[in-house]
């Protein structure tokens, strides 16, 4: 369900607070684009809520000193966390400002039962937070980011790989263990929603954002908020098919889609299987690609043939996504420098070919550096919108 106008006009306000700080009602008029009766309502409410402080702030310009806003970021804490793809949980204690206080990262065991596996997540997020100077009792929310298949609004897992496929409804599991609301999200929405909030390029409003590691994940940005589709299903660039016919086997029980010719997972699997070794665990995955791709490099005509047909595939994928959907900007945050390396010269060529010339001058796409440092965050950012835009009543 997207937000209704009142919700994004509370949400925008303290965007841009946070943003400007210390800044004067008068001015946020002008920053916001709000009406003045809007600004006024919005700012009541926040400051009876405890969110903004008011100060008396000279101005930059001289003359008389004015009432500013600021946020108050002990006003409230969150709880961001993220369960990554190769067996660890990161959990992070941040204010409301989203600024964060305290970060931690733990090793998740696989567990055959859900139960069993939730439970120890909770008890991850409980110590994560013992950890932070916060009191568990001033904790507000839990935000947490899956690589699996969400309906963020109701809380649902509708596709996790590693469990049947039913549905689970994981954010009321873990919010009956943990006593505190629990928002779930997909792993890339939540990092392109780090993007939004504290990336460099502040409050980018529309892109579309890859992630590229172990797995796949896509996230679309539209009109400052994370689009989700009809149904509420976040988007799945990974499963895009790439052949008519036969291709490598896909976790999803499909063949050829395009996590398995440009995954590190997918990449690694195609290259043992070329030379005949058995099908490599998940602990030993990255290890064995940085051998391929150093393989690779020093001339290892296989291997190369493998990471030129993902650079191949991502690039054509990448391609139609822009013909389709005409993003401000495309980012593809790589954790493995050398998979980067080693795909892009075909991933250049394929995009050149086949974006549409009107499309190919005004939409940049660019690899980056894909780290640790926005996943939280961005988990913590979606509860904390949710905390933004409810109204004080
Ligand atoms: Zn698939």
């Amino acid at each position: 369900m997207r937000m209704n106008e009142k919700e994004a006009n509370r949400l925008h306000v303290l965007k841009m607070i946070r943003r400007h700080e210390p800044v004067a009602r008068t001015d946020l008029t002008r920053i916001t684009g709000l009406a003045q009766a809007t600004i006024t309502a919005i700012v009541g409410d926040f400051v009876r809520l405890g969110y903004l402080a008011e100060e008396k702030a000279p101005l930059a310009t001289g003359g008389r000193p004015r009432i500013a806003l600021r946020l108050n970021p002990d006003a409230a804490y969150v709880v961001g966390a993220l369960l990554a793809e190769d067996g660890t949980m990161l959990v992070e204690v941040a204010n409301l400002r989203g600024d964060t206080l305290n970060r931690h990262v733990s090793p998740i065991a696989w567990r055959q039962t859900l139960d069993a596996y939730v439970a120890q997540m909770a008890d991850i997020v409980r110590d994560g937070i013992a950890r932070s100077a916060v009191d568990p009792a001033a904790i507000h929310s839990i935000g947490l980011a899956l690589p699996a298949l969400i309906d963020s609004e109701s809380g649902i897992v509708n596709w996790f790989p590693a469990f049947p496929p039913d549905p689970i409804p994981l954010a009321a599991i873990l919010q009956e263990r943990l006593g505190l609301p629990v928002r779930i999200e997909h792993a890339a929405d939540v990092i392109a929603r780090a993007e939004h909030w504290f990336g460099d390029d502040l409050q980018m409003q529309d892109f579309s954002l890859l992630m590229l590691d172990l797995g796949m994940g896509f996230s679309r940005y539209v009109d400052g908020q994370v689009r989700a589709g009809a149904h509420g299903l976040n988007s799945e660039l990974a499963h895009v098919k790439m052949v008519l016919d036969d291709g490598p086997a896909c976790v999803c029980g499909a063949r050829g889609c395009l996590t398995a010719f440009a995954s590190v997972i997918g990449i690694v699997t195609r290259i043992a299987a070329i030379r005949g070794e058995a099908r490599p665990r998940i602990k030993a995955v990255r290890g064995l690609f940085r051998d391929y791709a150093r393989a690779a490099l020093a001339g290892d005509g296989d291997a190369r043939a493998i990471f030129d047909q993902g650079g191949r595939c991502l690039g054509l994928a990448v391609a139609n996504h822009i013909n389709v959907s005409d993003p401000a900007r495309v980012m593809i945050l790589v954790r493995e420098p050398l998979l980067r390396e080693l795909i892009a010269p075909a991933f250049d060529a394929a995009l050149a070919a086949n974006v549409l010339p009107p499309f190919a001058e005004r939409v940049p796409v660019a690899f980056r550096a894909w780290t640790d440092a926005h996943s939280s965050r961005g988990a913590a950012a979606l509860v904390l919108e949710r905390l933004y835009r409810a109204s004080g009543g």
